[in-house]
C-alpha cells in the first residue's frame, strides 16, 4: 500500500489580504503613514497586475502576505512597504530610482538590499560555502530590515513550495535548511527557524517526515495519559509553592527530532525526549523556584541542567533547561522561562524590535543583553545611516571576518585585517604573484588597504610583476604569506645559484682555466656525485650560500690542493670573522646586481643605512656588509676578490637597524633615566642596557638603541651628549670601538 503524504505542516492563512496587513500593523505601530502605505499597495498591485503565481493565484497575494507576516512580527510600517514592494524590481520593470521618487530613499534603498539578496545566487557545495553564504547575507545587507523582509518572503514561499516542480521543491528546501533557518536561528526567532526547517523537511525529505509523522503521533497518543498526569502535578507543584505559572507542552520541532535521530544513529522507537514542558513565569526569581519545584518532583538527569538565564545563548535566547525523569522512566524536558524571555525565545531580534518603540522598554531596562539590544536600536534611531547600525549588529555576529565579492559574485571570507593582495592569492597562485593592482568597489586602491564587508574585489594583474619581501607586511592569511615566502626562497635560490656559478667561474679564470669547459666536465660530475648532490645548481647555491667553501670545489675540480695553500693565519682570522658575522638578517642591502639576496649586517661595526657599505662573501656565512673602514675589515679585505659592492635599498621607514653605543657618564643621581626619557624622545627603542660603575664618580653604560639610519643616529648621538652629566659617547661595544662622528 502506498503511504499517503501528510498535509505539510504549515499552511499559509486565508483571506490574508491589505485589511488584514493594516489591522495587524495599528496594534503595535499606531503612527505610521496610512497614505503612504496604501499608494505602496496600489503601487505593488499596479506592477504585479499581470502577473500570477505557479499556484494560479493573482502574484500579489505573495508581497500582501509577505507583509503580513511582517505586521505580524510588529515589525514597523517601512518594513511592511518593503515587504510588499520586495519583489518589484527583480520581477517588474521598475527601477530604483521610481521607488525612491515615488516611496523615499529608504524604502528603495531597502527593497534594493531584498533584491541583492535574491539575486545572489546560492549554488551549493560544501558546509564551508553554506556558512560563508550565510554570512555574507548577514554581513552584506546595509539593514537588518532587508534580513527580516527575506526570511518573511522565504517563510511564504516554503508555504507555497507545494506548486513547485519536485526539483526546485528540493532545491528550494536545501537553501532554506543551509541558509535562512541558520540565519533566523542566529537572530534568535526560533519560531520562524522552526516553521522554515519544518516545511523544509517536509520537501526535501518526504518520505523520512512521513514515518516521524506516524510515530510521532503513535508516541504521542501512548503517552497521552502519563503527559496529561505530569502536566496536572506539575501545576499542583507549582500552586502549592505560590509560584504563578503558565503551563504548556509540545512535541518538539519534527526536523530537530530527525537530526537528532541521525546524529545519535537510533530509531524513533529508542527516542523518548521527544516532549517538552515549557513553564512561563512572570517573573524571574519564579524561573529558579519553579526550577527547584520540578526538581523536588522529579530525579533530574545528571548534565543536562541548562541555566541559560546566567548564561544567555549569543542570539540572547534565554531559558532554563533541564530534563527529568517521569514515570516508566520516560525523560521530558522542562523548560522553565519568563513571559518576557520566551518572546525572545519564539521572536528573538523581533522580540527586541518592539523596544523600539518605547512603551514595554521598562521591564527590561536591567537586562544587560537587552540593554545591548536596545542601545543598537538607539543607534539606529541616532545616526541616520542604518548602515552604521547594522556594522555594531555585525561586529557582534561575525567579530573576526570580513566577507567580500569576486566580480563573479562568490562570496570570500577573510580575517579581518585582509587585503587585496589576499585575496588575490585566495582566488590564485599565479594572481597573487603577479598582482600589480587592485580594484574595490570600482576605485583604485593601495594593496595594503583592508577589505570591508560587502566589498567587490578586482585584481589587476602583470606578467613583470612580481612579489617583493614588503608583502609579507600587506598580508594577514597564512595562504598568502606562505605562497609568497615559497616564491621569494625560489627566486633566492635561482639567484643564489648565478652568484655561486659567477664565483667559480672566477676562480677558475683565475687558473686560466675555461670555466665552461671545468664545469661541465667529467671531474665535476663525480665530484656531484662524491658529495650527494643532484643537480650542479644545488653545487652553485651552496658556494653561494658559503655551505661548500668554493676553494675545496676548485682543488677537486683542478688537481691541486688549495687548503695547503691556505695559511693557519687565514683560516684564524676567517673562524673569528664567521664568529662576528652572524647570517640571517636580509633585506636592507642590494648586492649590486643580485637583489636582496643573502646579505648580512655585520655585528662588528652595525652599519645604518646612509653609512657607506661594502659586502664581503664569507666562509660559511654568506655576504656580510660592513661600514667602509671598519677595522675589521680591513683586515679581510686580503681577498679583494671576496669583495663585493652593495648598496642600501630603498629605504623602509619601518625598518631599524640595532647600534651599540657606550656612554661614559659622571656618576650622577637620575642619569640613566634622564638618558632613557631623551632616547625614546629621539623615538628611538633601546634593545639593552646595561650601567657599571668603572671608577668612583664614574659611570659606563652599554646600550643597544635601534636608529633608522646615519641622520637618526647622529640626532640621537647629539641628544645624548647633551645630557647634563654625559662625558662621552662612543659607538660600539667593547668588542669593536669606534667614534660615532667617523
Ligand atoms: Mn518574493
Amino acid at each position: 500500500m502506498v503511504k499517503r503524504l501528510p498535509k505539510p505542516p504549515i499552511r499559509p492563512r486565508k483571506n490574508v489580504d491589505f485589511d488584514l496587513v493594516v489591522e495587524r500593523l495599528e496594534q503595535h505601530d499606531r503612527a505610521f503613514d496610512h497614505d503612504l502605505l496604501r499608494r505602496v499597495h496600489e503601487f505593488s498591485a499596479e506592477k504585479h497586475r499581470d502577473q500570477r503565481r505557479k499556484s494560479g493565484e493573482p502574484y500579489l497575494t505573495h508581497p500582501v502576505y509577505v507583509s503580513y507576516i511582517l505586521a505580524d512580527l510588529k515589525f514597523d510600517a517601512t518594513c511592511v512597504a518593503v515587504g510588499l514592494l520586495h519583489d518589484v524590481l527583480e520581477d517588474t520593470l521598475t527601477t530604483k530610482e521610481v521607488l525612491e521618487k515615488e516611496f523615499g530613499r529608504d524604502i528603495a534603498e531597502l527593497v534594493d538590499g531584498v533584491t541583492k539578496i535574491s539575486m545572489t545566487e546560492y549554488v551549493r557545495r560544501d558546509q564551508a560555502q553554506a556558512e560563508t553564504f550565510r554570512k555574507m547575507i548577514l554581513a552584506s545587507a546595509k539593514d537588518l530590515r532587508v534580513i527580516l523582509v527575506k526570511l518573511a518572503d522565504r517563510l511564504h514561499n516554503m508555504m507555497t513550495l507545494e506548486h513547485m516542480s519536485p526539483d526546485s521543491r528540493r532545491r528550494i528546501a536545501s537553501e532554506t535548511l543551509e541558509i535562512y533557518a541558520p540565519i533566523a536561528l542566529r537572530l534568535g526567532m526560533s519560531k520562524l527557524q522552526g516553521e522554515l526547517e519544518d516545511l523544509a523537511f517536509y520537501y526535501r525529505y518526504p518520505r523520512q517526515f512521513a514515518e516521524l509523522d506516524t510515530k510521532l503521533r503513535d508516541k504521542m497518543r501512548a503517552a497521552k495519559s502519563s503527559i496529561q498526569r505530569i502536566a496536572r502535578q506539575l501545576t499542583r507543584a507549582l500552586e502549592q509553592a505560590s509560584i504563578a505559572a503558565e503551563i504548556s507542552y509540545r512535541v518538539k520541532r519534527y526536523y530537530s527530532i530527525f537530526r537528532k535521530l541521525q546524529r545519535q544513529g537510533i530509531d524513533i522507537s529508542q527516542l523518548y525526549d521527544f516532549l517538552a514542558f515549557r513553564v512561563i513565569t512572570s517573573d524571574l526569581k519564579d524561573t529558579y523556584a519553579a526550577f527547584g519545584v520540578v526538581h523536588q518532583n522529579w530525579r533530574p538527569i545528571p548534565g543536562r541542567f541548562k541555566d541559560y538565564i546566567a548564561m544567555p545563548k549569543p542570539n540572547l535566547y534565554q531559558s532554563l533547561h533541564t530534563t527529568v525523569v517521569g514515570e516508566k522512566g520516560q525523560p521530558f524536558e522542562v523548560q522553565i522561562r519568563t513571559e518576557e524571555m520566551d518572546l525572545v525565545a519564539e521572536e528573538g531580534i523581533a522580540a527586541h524590535w518592539q523596544y523600539k518603540e518605547g512603551e514595554s522598554s521598562d521591564r527590561a531596562d536591567n537586562d544587560p543583553n537587552i540593554l545591548w539590544l536596545r542601545q543598537l536600536l538607539e543607534w539606529q534611531k541616532e545616526v541616520q545611516d542604518p548602515r552604521e547600525f547594522l556594522t555594531a549588529l555585525k561586529i557582534d555576529l561575525y567579530p573576526d571576518e570580513v566577507y567580500v565579492f569576486t566580480p563573479q559574485g562568490d562570496v570570500k571570507s577573510f580575517p579581518r585585517g585582509a587585503t587585496p593582495l589576499d585575496f588575490a592569492y585566495r582566488i590564485h597562485t599565479d594572481i597573487g604573484h603577479h598582482c600589480s593592482g587592485a580594484r574595490v568597489n570600482g576605485k583604485l586602491v593601495p594593496l595594503k588597504t583592508s577589505l570591508r564587508n560587502g566589498d567587490m574585489v578586482e585584481i589587476l594583474t602583470s606578467p613583470q610583476r612580481h612579489p617583493s619581501r614588503d608583502w609579507l607586511n600587506y598580508v594577514v592569511t597564512t595562504r598568502a604569506r606562505s605562497k609568497i615566502r615559497h616564491w621569494l626562497n625560489t627566486e633566492q635560490a635561482k639567484e643564489a645559484e648565478a652568484i655561486g656559478r659567477r664565483i667559480l667561474e672566477r676562480e677558475l679564470r683565475k687558473l686560466d682555466l675555461a670555466p665552461k669547459k671545468v664545469l661541465d666536465g667529467e671531474k665535476l660530475a663525480s665530484y656531484l656525485q662524491r658529495e650527494g648532490l643532484a643537480r650542479v645548481q644545488d653545487l652553485y647555491q651552496r658556494v653561494a650560500y658559503g655551505k661548500t667553501p668554493f676553494k675545496q670545489v676548485i682543488a677537486a675540480l683542478v688537481d691541486q690542493d688549495e687548503k695547503e695553500a691556505e695559511s693557519g693565519w687565514r683560516r684564524a682570522v676567517d673562524r673569528a670573522v664567521d664568529r662576528f658575522l652572524p647570517f640571517g638578517g636580509k633585506g636592507p642591502i642590494l648586492v649590486k646586481g643580485h637583489g636582496d639576496l643573502l646579505a648580512s649586517l655585520a655585528k662588528c661595526c652595525e652599519p645604518v643605512p646612509g653609512e657607506p657599505v661594502v659586502g664581503y662573501v664569507t666562509r660559511g656565512r654568506g655576504i656580510s656588509v660592513h661600514a667602509v673602514g671598519c677595522p675589521n675589515l680591513k683586515k679581510l679585505s686580503y681577498d679583494r676578490e671576496r669583495v663585493v659592492e652593495v648598496e642600501w635599498a630603498k629605504a623602509n621607514e619601518a625598518r631599524v637597524f640595532p647600534v651599540s653605543l657606550m656612554i661614559e657618564t659622571e656618576d650622577h643621581k637620575g642619569i640613566l633615566a634622564r638618558l632613557t626619557d631623551v632616547i625614546a624622545r629621539e623615538s628611538s627603542n633601546i634593545r639593552q642596557f646595561e650601567a657599571e660603575a668603572v671608577e668612583t664618580g664614574r659611570g659606563l653604560i652599554d646600550v643597544v638603541v635601534e636608529v633608522k639610519n646615519r641622520k637618526h643616529l647622529d640626532r640621537l648621538a647629539h641628544a645624548i651628549e647633551n645630557v647634563p652629566g654625559v662625558l662621552h659617547v662612543t659607538r660600539g661595544s667593547h668588542a669593536v670601538t669606534q667614534s660615532v662622528r667617523t
